[in-house]
């Protein structure tokens, strides 16, 4: 799995953890409030019942009363006290029926008498003394109770439906309905604006007054996912997506870094069994090319010795003068060697180019004078200060002036010309001669190690320089224009 696809799938899971989370809390806090509304509803039933209850035995008192006393002042005095103690109960009165009228007698206020109602079909027939019916109308809060005295005499009351429920009853933004039978005589619908509703009812535990109840709440997501919850889970949820992402950057940064380090190991051992393997090589190389000078320097030491007996000074000081040459020779090649096979890393310091060349120039001067080449040096802005390893470039302009020597070893008028000059944040220096040039099929092996198209050449001389070169972070051509001609660029320090 990529680190791209495991962490999206990671902060998937988190955002769905979260919202599974989050859902959870509100499932529990809906939950708790359908229960809170339960016993909300419970309770108010309670109460409810108790007044339907208090209904009823007021009913009885008035009942036997008027049974004992017929409607009378007796009547009159209990329903005052009980209609101004009790305002839910808007009316008490009797009603009697002769024959085909019904008088009704209001007891609850001033006596008042209406014989002409109601119609008596409207009554409810009750059989036995005691019994009771109940009725009420649409869209009206009140209902009545009938309650069979005696035959022929009916108790009547009348109940405010909306004077049932107190305040302190149903809690506040709850909504609330009573109903009788088809009938709702009070509406009071929960406030708008909620996510999610719950509504619950319950039959109230009365025989004469079978109301409904029923009450509902809305919750608001505000409710539901309390800031104080989600707030955190929210944040916990930015700092683990953050988190996320910067374990992923440190992981992908960590895999880079294990990347670059196994190619530069593996870099490292391919040109380490190169080289290993270019030894065989350079082995049958040294034992070629050192044959000659110990060949020499045995001849000359041999030399040496007779012109001793001799007493032939001037022969003994040639033939030292020689042995000097070929075993600085010998060590000349054996040096190249090693710093082929070594590849050491380069010493970077910040010189004067003019400075540079003319060091590295020094050394070379003398045997350019001996074969007679003339040499022509024009360096500008020489005091720009060139970032090299010093020992590395003077191994560089030595092995270049060396083949250029050796390429002009034929020519008349043999002359080499050195330019050096500064190119924005490289330093330019070409190195060119008026020999023969580079043969066309050899130009583009030039810089491989072991090519030569010289008989004792080692064709190290120049892989060698590029090799420097390339550790001074410059680079290095040929190209053949007159003679051959050698580009070599290299950084320069950046002026203030
Ligand atoms: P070597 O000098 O041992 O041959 P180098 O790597 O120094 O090894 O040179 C490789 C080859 O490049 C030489 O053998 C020669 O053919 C060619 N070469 C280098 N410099 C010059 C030059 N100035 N003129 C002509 N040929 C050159």
């Amino acid at each position: 799995m990529t680190m791209k696809r495991e962490y999206r799938l990671l902060t998937t899971l988190f955002a769905g953890l979260a919202l599974a989370l989050l859902a959870l809390v509100g499932a529990v806090n809906y939950r708790s409030g359908v229960e809170d509304l339960s016993r909300s509803l419970s309770d108010a039933g309670t109460r409810l019942a108790e007044k339907l209850a208090q209904h009823e035995a007021h009913l009885t008192a008035l009942a036997a009363v008027v049974r004992m006393a017929g409607p009378s002042d007796s009547v009159h005095g209990l329903a005052q006290a009980i209609g101004s103690f009790y305002p839910r109960i808007v009316e008490i009165a009797t009603i009697r029926i002769e024959g085909d009228t019904a008088t009704k007698v209001r007891y609850d206020r001033p006596v008042q008498t209406q014989s002409d109602w109601p119609d008596i079909t409207s009554l409810p027939a009750l059989a036995t003394p005691g019994s009771t019916a109940i009725r009420s109308r649409p869209d009206d809060p009140r209902y009545d109770i009938y309650k069979l005295v005696s035959p022929g005499t009916y108790l009547f009351m009348t109940i405010d439906a909306g004077r049932l429920i107190a305040d302190d009853v149903v809690p506040e933004n709850d909504g609330y309905r009573i109903s009788l039978g088809e009938n709702r005589l009070i509406d009071h619908p929960v406030e708008a604006g909620a996510l999610l509703h719950a509504t619950r009812s319950l039959a109230v535990n009365s025989t004469s007054q079978p109301l409904r109840l029923e009450m509902s709440r809305g919750f608001r997501v505000s409710e539901l996912l309390p800031p104080i919850v989600v707030l955190p889970l929210l944040l916990a949820l930015a700092g683990a997506v953050r988190f996320l992402g910067e374990y992923r950057r440190a992981i992908r940064a960590r895999r880079q870094e294990e990347l670059r380090a196994a190619l530069l190991e593996q870099e490292t051992k391919l040109a380490h069994a190169g080289r290993v393997n270019a030894l065989g090589e350079m082995a049958s190389g040294i034992a070629h090319e050192l044959a000659q000078p110990v060949a020499a320097l045995l001849s000359q030491s041999q030399a040496a010795k007779r012109a001793m007996g001799l007493d032939r000074a001037d022969i003994l000081e040639q033939a030292l003068d020689a042995n000097v040459r070929e075993a600085k020779r010998a060590g000349d090649i054996l040096g190249r060697m090693r710093a082929y096979i070594a590849g050491g890393p380069a010493q970077i310091e910040a010189v004067p180019l003019e400075r540079a060349l003319t060091e590295a120039l020094r050394l070379a001067e003398p045997d350019l004078t001996r074969r007679g080449i003339g040499l022509e040096t024009v360096v500008s802005s020489g005091e720009r200060l060139l970032r090299i390893d010093v020992i590395g470039f003077q191994q560089v302009i030595h092995n270049i002036l060396r083949n250029a020597a050796d390429a002009l070893a034929a020519q008349g008028d043999p002359r080499i010309s050195i330019r050096a000059e500064a190119a924005g944040k490289q330093a330019v220096i070409t190195i060119a001669d008026n020999g023969p040039g580079i043969p066309a099929s050899a130009l583009p092996h030039i810089f491989e190690p072991f090519f030569t198209t010289k008989p004792d050449g080692m064709g190290l001389g120049l892989p060698l320089s590029a090799r420097l070169v390339e550790t001074m972070e410059g680079s290095i051509e040929a190209e053949n224009a007159g003679g051959a001609r050698f580009t070599i660029r290299l950084p320069l320090e950046d002026t203030k």
